[in-house]
């Protein structure tokens, strides 16, 4: 029997290659925790996206709150942040904190994020910031640069054969109006 792990994404073109990859060695639940956001339309459809893809696949899906309240919080002083930038690293926290919390709740053998998919977010952050946590809680971090090994290449064009929507910001308020 496989070990099982849940796998935080924040929308169908990243998490489509993850988890072709993580399939092969881990039975694999989807966690949708993405408070960042924004508005509650760009939230639900990228969240029903997810879910349609997951269904046709006999996936499970499990989906996140969306305290946009707390996100706002905690990055507040850094709305003017580059992408890439501090607001980025708090957004990071907030999200795999949240999903390896889910994990611990659940009883999941690993956990993962597909968001270094993403050559616009920076990998090293995410690594250290889920080896930090998995230290904490004691669950592993499937801790890989999914883009490399064309990984991003393969993920678009994957992505495009299902015809899946694909929006032209992050994700945040800010990255919206930047
Ligand atoms: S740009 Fe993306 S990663 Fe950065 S804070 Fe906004 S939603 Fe989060």
């Amino acid at each position: 029997m496989k070990a099982k792990l849940l796998l935080h994404t924040c929308c169908g073109p990243c998490v489509i290659y993850v988890i072709e990859q993580l399939s092969r060695d881990f039975e694999v639940t989807v966690y949708y925790f993405n408070p960042n956001i924004h508005p509650r339309k760009e939230f639900l459809a990228r969240k029903n996206e997810i879910q349609k893809y997951l269904d046709k696949n006999n996936i499970e899906f499990i989906e996140g709150e969306y305290d946009t309240a707390n996100w706002f919080d905690k990055t507040k002083g850094l709305e003017h942040e580059p992408e890439k930038g501090k607001r980025c690293d708090v957004c990071f926290g907030i999200r795999l904190r949240g999903t390896i919390q889910k994990a611990k709740e659940l009883g999941y053998d690993a956990w993962a994020t597909s968001l270094s998919i993403s050559p616009h977010k920076n990998y090293q952050k995410i690594s250290d910031i889920g080896k930090q946590l998995e230290e904490e809680y004691g669950i592993d971090f499937v801790d890989r640069d999914w883009k490399k090994q064309e990984g991003y290449k393969i993920a678009c064009s994957m992505s495009r054969e299902e015809g899946f929507y694909r929006q032209n910001y992050c994700g945040c308020i800010h990255s919206r109006r930047d």
